[in-house]
């Protein structure tokens, strides 16, 4: 069977065949650290996880990088406001995000990388890209991307190439920009005093990278010069993606990403979830209304992540409850755990084969639910099955004397917490946060397969 998805760069459907057939290249643009993210970001990550959890399903070895931008104008400013160093700043705000993603079962990646932790990479790039002539150093010492010397230049983001020679008369050194203003973007800035404390001596000289850069470094540092896939969301095809490709095609004169894939935006009243509309939500305000972080991956689910879909808090409660009939159902098929129907089992990895459907995988639940000519046991052998892909947690429920309890977030996200701390070996934090969690009424064991939740 051929996996096939939609890639940005054709605009087609194609089938996926890895580079290397071993090992899947994998890399997801991750979140920018500098305050909590809302959950319409969140659906690049969602999005992502399925993305890997298919290929894997599928037999396939996955080498996944997510970054963290952990410096940037953003992070840079909103810092100086807090005044807190940069690095104090971003951590905060890197575990808040690792809390967040694990509440909503979204698998590590093959590992986390930060920007600052490759800052000689980025410069050796760029010192490339000004050796080979595809970049120049402006009269303030930063270094800037000559765009009219990359003539596929606007392959991803189909821009028009003739406007674009007309307008790419300037340079910009802002991280974001629209395609209003393709311009020549910046490799690395140049200190300025609204830098303060953050900068770094290179051969360069002394500055910061720009943005789009830190990408390219981070994912063939740690991939190699060509990628099978590269996620994000639809907002990063241009300019950043373009970016990307122009950086590190002119370095390497290689195809960098065979398969470009985006997810599309989550909206409120028909307009873009963003913080800057001021019409965003956290996950914490999900929880404060009672719903499970699930709650919110299974709505997602039930689009294709390439549309659109309008965020109401009717919609998610409904999610909820359709989520807990599906526990109940699980629960109601009794203790025991049979075969995994190979005929499900097939449709399922049909449906997700054709550019992750899945609407049409999460509808085949409720016919396996139904089907009468399958056994009990069997369906929750399917479940679990099919869970691995879906990442619902029909593993992790709870359940006491006939009744489904599903534990309660804040207990799960605690005892998440400590399991991050206690991976990080702060058994002080690990021990006072057990002691918090036994305080509304819960236990925890440590299990070879993690933490088991016990109600006291
Ligand atoms: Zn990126």
């Amino acid at each position: 069977m051929s996996l096939k998805f939609y890639n940005t760069l054709s605009r087609e459907k194609e089938d996926f065949v890895p580079i290397n057939a071993d090992e899947v290249r994998m890399y997801s643009c991750g979140p920018t650290v500098y305050n909590y993210p809302h959950i319409g970001n969140y659906r690049a990550y969602i999005f992502a996880d399925v993305l890997k959890r298919v290929l894997t399903y599928n037999g396939l070895k996955v080498n996944h990088i997510m970054n963290l931008t952990d410096i940037d104008d953003k992070t840079i400013r909103e810092s100086q406001k807090q005044g807190k160093t940069l690095k104090e700043f971003t951590e905060f705000y890197s575990e808040e995000f690792f809390k967040d993603t694990l509440s909503l079962n979204i698998l590590k990646p093959s590992k986390f990388t930060k920007a600052t932790d490759y800052i000689e990479s980025m410069v050796k790039i760029i010192e490339k890209l000004l050796n080979n002539g595809m970049a120049y150093k402006s009269p303030d010492g930063s270094v800037y991307y000559d765009i009219k010397k990359f003539p596929s230049y606007g392959k991803l983001s189909h821009l028009v190439i003739e406007d674009q020679k007309e307008n790419a008369s300037g340079r910009i050194k802002t991280d974001e920009y629209d395609k209003e203003n393709v311009q020549d973007f910046a490799l690395w800035k140049s200190w300025g005093a609204e830098d303060g404390e953050v900068f770094w001596e290179t051969s360069l000289g002394k500055g910061r990278p720009g943005w789009h850069i830190e990408c390219s470094a981070m994912s063939m540092d740690n991939l190699g010069q060509q990628l099978d896939i590269h996620t994000g969301g639809v907002d990063n095809i241009f300019p950043h993606h373009e970016n990307e490709i122009a950086q590190s095609e002119g370095a390497t004169g290689k195809e960098f990403v065979k398969y470009w894939m985006h997810n599309e935006w989550v909206l409120v009243d028909q307009k873009k979830m963003a913080k800057s509309a001021n019409n965003f939500y956290t996950l914490r305000d999900v929880i404060d209304r009672d719903i499970d972080p699930i709650a919110y991956r299974f709505w997602l689910l039930m689009a294709s992540y390439r549309t659109r879909i309008n965020f109401v808090w009717d919609a998610l409660e409904g999610a909820q409850t359709a989520l807990k009939r599906l526990y109940k159902h699980y629960n109601d098929f009794g203790q025991e755990i049979g075969k995994v129907s190979l005929q499900y089992q097939e449709t399922f990895k049909n449906y997700l084969s054709d550019d992750l459907d899945t609407p049409r995988a999460l509808a085949l639940i409720w016919d396996l639910v139904k089907d009468e000519n399958v056994s009990a046991q069997d369906k929750k052998a399917t479940m679990l099955d099919f869970d691995q892909v879906l990442g619902l947690g029909f593993d992790k429920l709870k359940i006491e004397n006939e009744k489904v309890e599903i534990i309660p977030t804040e207990v799960q996200k605690l005892v998440d917490e400590r399991e991050l701390a206690r991976i990080a070996k702060h058994f002080k934090k690990s021990d006072d946060l057990r002691d918090e969690i036994k305080n509304l009424g819960y236990q925890v064991k440590d299990q070879p397969t993690g933490p088991e939740i016990i109600k006291m």
